[in-house]
């Protein structure tokens, strides 16, 4: 039996002490996040239990800089950890990674952005004051950028607009597929700042409180997959929020998106994870090994074993770039980095989803039942390639786009 703390990274990868401790506390958590997976999955019901654990584990603020009271997780450490919770439960993953990015971003990733003393000033300030209600209150943040434009693709201004305020912002617009919606304590708002011509450059990242004036959700949430993320509907009308909401400097945002690509990968470690999850789940019931079933064996026919065969070989190959794409991933990569990004966030979600189909049509019908945890994983994992930014479509977009022209190129 090979080491569980090396199942998402493989055996012999480099894992430091900090990042193999990080790795046991999820694994010691993930076996209980399993046995509630099928009841999030079947009432579409928010993980709160779970919520609960990572937050009794000091797993909230994994990604809060240590000066902030945190674990200081990096991309990397982030990604290996989302990943491993992933095996256990998508929809738990996936909503953490709204959280933990609402941490990462203003976090490590801010530091490396050109930022006047003056801004620097005000954001450690700022930051500092979302951080303390993450490590001292327990407070989940959640990312709704999605707005059903062009927007969340990064094609153009965010329609929400925040306009200044006497003291703060009044923020106006709405937001789709708003996961955690109900559960966040904050919502961290992608906006654009008011003015006669919304502009791109103009982006501000917002923490609105769930309970602010002004703030509603509607719509109903009964999907395919990630049933248990919750996605609502935000709308906001004329919602105040102080100077302090700003997650980042006005601008800073912009900057990140274009100077940090790796930032819009951190959705794939879930997908990661379900995708191994698939492949693990494949090798215990063939060998008769899955618990409440009869122990019986498929593994000797043929057909069985080049199912199995074909799937690690995916895996693997999956495997290979979402590490590659870790160690790719700093400020202002070369272009071959940022490509490859792309090239990975691609085949991770598209993979999972073959990994997962292959999985069912390899155990055959039992398997799919809803008794057993595969046929969520299929329907899971069919999500990942639908997720903005970087869908699997707009992946393939970008990768024939920069690969053909350099910044500025044109055919006029
Ligand atoms: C389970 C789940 C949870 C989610 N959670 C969140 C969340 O917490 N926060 C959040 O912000 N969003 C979230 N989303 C939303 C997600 O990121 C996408 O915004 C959403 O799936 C887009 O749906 P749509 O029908 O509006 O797609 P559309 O915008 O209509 O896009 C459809 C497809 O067209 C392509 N496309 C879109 N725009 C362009 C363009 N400009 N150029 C070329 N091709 C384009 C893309 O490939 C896309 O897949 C979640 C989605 C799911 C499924």
């Amino acid at each position: 039996m090979s080491d569980p703390r090396y199942s998402v990274v493989g055996s012999t990868y480099p894992l430091d002490s900090r990042q193999l401790a990080l790795i046991e506390l999820v694994e010691s958590l993930g076996p209980r996040f399993a046995e509630r997976a099928e009841r999030y999955d079947r009432e579409a019901s928010f993980p709160h239990e779970n919520y609960a654990d990572l937050r009794a584990a000091g797993l909230l603020g994994l990604c809060v800089p240590e000066k902030f009271g945190g674990r200081g997780a990096d991309l990397r450490t982030y990604s290996i950890v989302s990943a491993t919770l992933g095996k256990y439960c998508g929809a738990t993953a996936l909503t953490y990674n709204m959280h933990a990015c609402s941490m990462l971003w203003p976090g490590a990733l801010s530091d490396d952005l050109d930022m006047t003393p003056a801004q620097r000033a005000e954001h450690d300030r700022h930051r500092a004051i979302h951080y303390q209600r993450v490590i001292r209150d327990g407070a989940i943040y959640a990312q709704p950028f999605s707005e059903g434009s062009a927007a969340a693709a990064g094609r153009a201004p965010f329609g929400t607009t925040a306009a200044r305020v006497s003291g703060g912002w009044s923020i106006n617009g709405k937001k789709i597929f708003a996961s955690l919606s109900g559960a966040a304590h904050y919502y961290g708002v992608l906006c654009t700042e008011a003015k006669p011509e919304l502009s791109m450059r103009d982006t501000l990242y917002m923490a609105v409180p769930g309970n602010a004036p002004g703030l509603s959700i509607v719509g109903d949430w009964d999907p395919l997959g990630m049933r248990g993320t919750v996605s609502r509907t935000l709308l906001f009308k004329d919602v105040f929020v102080p100077d302090e909401a700003q997650m980042m400097p006005r601008g800073i945002y912009f900057q990140a998106a274009s100077r940090w690509p790796h930032m819009f990968t951190t959705l794939s470690p879930t997908y990661m994870g379900i995708a191994i999850a698939a492949y693990e789940f494949t090798v215990r019931y063939l060998r008769g090994e899955i618990e409440g079933m009869p122990p019986v064996k498929r593994r000797m026919y043929p057909t069985k074993q080049i199912a199995v065969a074909e799937m690690w070989v995916k895996l693997e190959q999956t495997r290979s770039l979402f590490l590659r794409m870790l160690e790719d991933a700093r400020v202002d990569p070369p272009k071959d980095a940022r490509l490859r990004a792309y090239a990975a966030q691609f085949t991770i979600m598209e993979n999972a989803s073959y990994i997962c189909g292959l999985a069912i049509r390899t155990c055959g019908g039992q398997s799919m039942l809803k008794s057993l945890p595969l046929e969520r994983l299929y329907r899971d994992s069919r999500c990942g390639s639908l997720m903005l930014p970087w869908t699997a479509e707009l992946c393939l977009d970008r990768i024939g786009r920069e690969a053909l022209y350099e910044p500025g190129e044109s055919d006029d």
